[in-house]
């Protein structure tokens, strides 16, 4: 039967190929890798990920799709299965359940050197190593060039390399394809008896989070071993070439010379002998994804728990947690002093204290789908 009978017979019309065409073709992937994930974690042989593209490996590889239909569900930026598992999560909004909102920064020091708000991120996944509740945490890595590296890290002397952000693309779902590949002696190195029994952290943007969730609900292997998910607030993301051109064409700043960038209001550089820089963050426009237009996750809705800088003071972070795993783990981090509350005066109330964030959260999740508006 050729591919195109098997699909009539089967009824299965969104496949790699309705992928291709719908999203990857118009530039509206976000380059999260979860297609080329499941589809490799299968051994279909069929898709790669190549400079941040899903792509058929070869017109060969083609043949080789079972027609599933598994990468088109999964993808965050098709809707086939996005009302099923709002109503499955209780998930009614854009900013998503909030059982509470913290501020507060990290009490280890190490972290606090290399943390890019509050050193939230970095220090939850040290407490859940240290605590015996994970084996393993997917983290975005980098080396000097800044470039975003997808990693899952086995042990917590190699988080250190994964605090602060850099904003461009890091396919943060990459590091499931090989899983089951992982050879007898890298199991043996890191003390993995059995792969499916792994309990991993997730860290990623809000679409990525968004991919894992509808993998989970669609029961979808390897996300049974994600036991925990954190999720960064994201207002845009951008093409890792052309931010840094245009960084250098506004402060004539080399890549090279770049030791950390941060948004507040401005893109600022922070150079490796201490200098900064800031650009006016419309002058960043051409370097912004084009999927990021078509987003309103501001806060990482699917996430158990959120974390940004908007709302916090310099040095702090806005924690969200959003069920009751997220507020037993937020709970355990305050009570074994690994995090500290920044400190609310006492004429402000912690209901009205926590409306007030709300509302902050939700005016930029309204600016970001004006912003949005206006620059489509
Ligand atoms: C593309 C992008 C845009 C963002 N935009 C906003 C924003 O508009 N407003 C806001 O409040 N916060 C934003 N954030 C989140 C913010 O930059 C911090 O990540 C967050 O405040 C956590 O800080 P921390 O000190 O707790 O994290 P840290 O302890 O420093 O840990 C940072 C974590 O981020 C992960 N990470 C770094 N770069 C990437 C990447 N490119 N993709 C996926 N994961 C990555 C690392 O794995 C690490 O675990 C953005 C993050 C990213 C990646
Ligand atoms: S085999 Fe399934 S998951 Fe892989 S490309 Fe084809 S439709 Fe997508
Ligand atoms: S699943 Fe992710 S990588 Fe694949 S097409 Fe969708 S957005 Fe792109
Ligand atoms: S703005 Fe949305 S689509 Fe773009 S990286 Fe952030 S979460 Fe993903």
């Amino acid at each position: 039967m050729s591919q195109k009978e098997f699909k009539k017979n089967k009824k299965i019309t969104e496949v790699f190929a309705t992928l291709y065409k719908e999203i990857i073709k118009k530039e509206l992937c976000c380059a999260c890798g979860a297609c080329v994930a499941y589809c490799e974690s299968q051994d279909f042989n069929v898709i790669k990920m190549e400079n941040n593209i899903p792509q058929y490996k070869s017109n060969k590889t083609k043949r080789n799709c079972t027609l599933c239909g598994v990468c088109y569900s999964i993808c965050p930026q098709t809707r086939k299965i996005e009302i099923k598992l709002d109503l499955s999560l209780g998930i009614e909004d854009k900013i998503g359940p909030i059982s509470n909102i913290s501020i507060a920064k990290t009490l280890i020091n190490s972290i606090k050197k290399v943390g890019q708000d509050g050193g939230i991120v970095t220090t939850v996944l040290k407490y859940l190593f240290d605590k015996d509740k994970i084996d393993a945490a997917i983290v975005s890595t980098f080396k000097k060039d800044l470039r975003p590296i997808p990693l899952i890290i086995f042990n917590r002397e190699d988080l250190l390399k994964s605090a602060g952000t850099r904003y461009s693309i890091s396919p943060q779902l990459l590091p499931l394809k090989n899983l089951y590949k992982k050879s007898k002696d890298f199991q043996k190195d890191n003390n993995i008896q059995d792969i499916d029994k792994l309990r991993i952290a997730f860290v990623g943007t809000p679409c990525q989070v968004k991919a894992i969730k509808k993998m989970q609900y669609l029961e979808k292997l390897p996300t049974h071993i994600i036991k925990y998910i954190i999720g960064l607030f994201c207002f845009e993301n951008f093409h890792y070439e052309k931010l840094y051109k245009l960084l250098e064409k506004e402060t004539n700043v080399k890549l090279v010379d770049i030791k950390r960038t941060f948004i507040d209001e401005k893109f600022f550089i922070k150079t490796w002998d201490n200098q900064k820089f800031e650009v006016d963050l419309k002058s960043l426009d051409p370097a912004v994804r084009k999927h990021c237009l078509f987003c309103n996750d501001f806060t990482s809705k699917y996430s158990d728990i959120s974390v940004g800088s908007t709302g916090a003071p310099e040095g702090y972070s806005t924690i969200l947690t959003r069920n009751k795993k997220g507020e037993k783990l937020l709970k355990n981090l305050f009570l074994y002093n690994y995090i500290v509350h920044y400190p609310i005066s006492h004429d402000e109330k912690k209901k009205e204290w926590k409306e007030k964030k709300e509302k902050i959260l939700k005016r930029i999740i309204s600016l970001k789908e004006r912003k949005k508006v206006l620059d489509i």
